[in-house]
């Protein structure tokens, strides 16, 4: 099969937000002339998904619908901290961070029901539900706050014997083995429960995936605030491959430093040895790390392919790619 380019869209580039078909349908045409086979549209953003499908039939394209566990959720439990807390994480990573809290199984079920109302809507008309932002946030926060909900508290109170696990508790390993895992399976159990609900829909799960799984080279500086562990947030996603539970697997590998980019890459080799074919390095064309050039981009899809990986997935701020970007991505995808 060819080397297969897939892109993360968000329909940034239509105006008339009240027609958009047009300005979609030129967009995905010009991409697919770029040899591009599949767009992983992000829900909130694409004004309508009729005429995105349409749009992307048109132009030959395959689509997977992109959620993310607060996506159609009615009032998600966030993570739940004292004041005083949010205030001493604001003062040491100048961000105040309150995603929605992955092991509440309220947030579980809602997030199931509303991916359900996707695919019952729209199989056939897209691929692959998407899921991005699978995990909770952020590796760098959690580790000394972990969320104080209801829920978490009810497996504290089990586990612990306390409501909360205190600083003390929290530089015991065998205490934080436990909040790891707790974590990890919450997780997890979304992730089988979104397989099986897809499958009953005959269609595929995909996910983004942090670029850091375990101990990758990362940026811990602001505005970027790391780009994992993923196992600290939840997101096994090397135990998710081997239990077979995704068809495609796309690490955000936005890394502008080349050395970097390929330093992550073959992390990916050497984590995921076997059953390669879901795998798809992410490619920053645009991203909070910065930018790269055409050329810049042609060396990692040369990395990409020949590493034997299936293909890459882009990631561009504005969507749009010039003429030069589309030159490199239709040689890669002959
Ligand atoms: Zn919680």
């Amino acid at each position: 099969m060819a080397f297969q380019i897939k892109i993360w869209d968000h329909c940034r580039y239509v105006e008339d937000k009240l027609r958009p078909y047009d300005e979609m349908a030129r967009h995905l045409d010009t991409m697919a002339k770029a040899g591009i086979c599949a767009t992983i549209i992000y829900m909130p953003e694409v004004i309508s998904l009729d005429d995105y499908c349409r749009a992307a039939r048109q132009a030959g394209i395959a689509v997977e619908a992109r959620i993310f566990p607060a996506w159609n959720v009615d009032n998600p439990v966030m993570r739940t901290l004292p004041e005083a807390d949010f205030q001493e994480m604001e003062k040491r990573f100048g961000i105040r961070l309150a995603g929605s809290c992955g092991n509440h199984p309220g947030n579980r079920a809602k997030f199931l029901a509303a991916a359900e109302r996707l695919a019952a809507e729209y199989a056939g008309r897209i691929e692959a539900i998407h899921l991005d932002f699978i995990r909770n946030d952020n590796a760098l926060l959690l580790m000394d706050y972990p969320c104080q909900c209801d829920a978490c508290q009810a497996l504290y109170r089990r586990f612990f014997n306390c409501a909360v696990p205190d600083k003390a508790m929290l530089r015991d390993a065998a205490v934080q083995y436990k909040l790891l895992a707790i974590r990890n399976d919450s997780v997890k159990r979304t992730v089988r429960a979104m397989r099986d609900m897809t499958k009953r829909h005959h269609l595929k799960l995909t996910m983004a995936a942090r670029a850091n799984y375990l101990n990758s080279r990362d940026i811990a500086d602001p505005p970027v605030w790391g780009l994992g562990p993923a196992v600290l947030e939840g997101q096994d996603w090397v135990a998710w491959h081997d239990e077979g539970l995704l068809d495609g697997i796309y690490p955000m590998n936005y890394h502008t430093d080349f050395a970097l980019f390929q330093s992550i890459l073959a992390d990916y080799l050497r984590l995921i040895p076997e059953h390669r074919e879901t795998l798809f390095s992410g490619v920053g064309i645009s991203s909070s790390m910065g930018e790269i050039t055409p050329e810049g981009a042609a060396r990692r899809l040369a990395a990409i392919r020949d590493a034997g990986l299936p293909g890459a997935v882009l990631f561009n701020k504005t969507n749009r790619y010039s003429a030069e970007f589309c030159a490199v991505f239709r040689e890669f995808a002959k």
